[in-house]
């Protein structure tokens, strides 16, 4: 099983068809919607978890969606959690929409597992300490 977050953008003239259920039919992978919104210039922007059988397939997928004209990255390591100054209160948990952030017991620590983060900066604006934060190495898919 090969799992990723990834995001996506839609020029005008894609947003409206319907690419990513193509993903399913065409490749067999399985798409989780984290985040998703149209702006005024009619541009898509879609965050989704995509998870295939193998990393083969995925990379297809992935192609299908950059011949359509569709601009894929990775937003990896745009989220961190500065363990020193982390207080483990559990805030960030309550606005996680993934569950990239959770809470590992009995020792009841709050654990961030980047590999789940959609970087909907939720847990920024949440946390009292500061000590989620936000890294801007956004990686275009080669
Ligand atoms: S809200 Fe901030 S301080 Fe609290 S557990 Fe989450 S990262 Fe740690
Ligand atoms: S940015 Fe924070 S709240 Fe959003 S998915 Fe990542 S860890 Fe969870």
């Amino acid at each position: 099983m090969y799992s990723k977050i990834v995001i996506l953008n839609f020029p005008p003239v894609v947003a409206q068809k319907a690419l990513v259920c193509q993903l399913t039919k065409k490749y067999d992978l399985i798409f989780n919607i984290l985040s998703a919104k149209i702006s005024n210039k009619k541009e898509g922007y879609m965050v989704i978890e995509l998870t295939s059988g193998s990393k083969a397939a995925f990379n297809k997928g992935v192609k299908y969606l950059k011949d359509q004209g569709v601009s894929v990255s990775y937003p990896e390591h745009q989220i961190y959690k500065d363990e020193e100054i982390c207080t483990h209160c559990g805030s960030c948990i309550a606005v996680c929409p993934t569950d990239a952030l959770y809470i590992k017991r009995p020792e009841m620590e709050i654990i961030f597992n980047k590999d789940k983060c959609s970087v909907c900066e939720l847990c920024i604006l949440t946390c009292p300490t500061r000590a989620m934060g936000l890294f801007s190495t956004q990686k275009a898919v080669a």
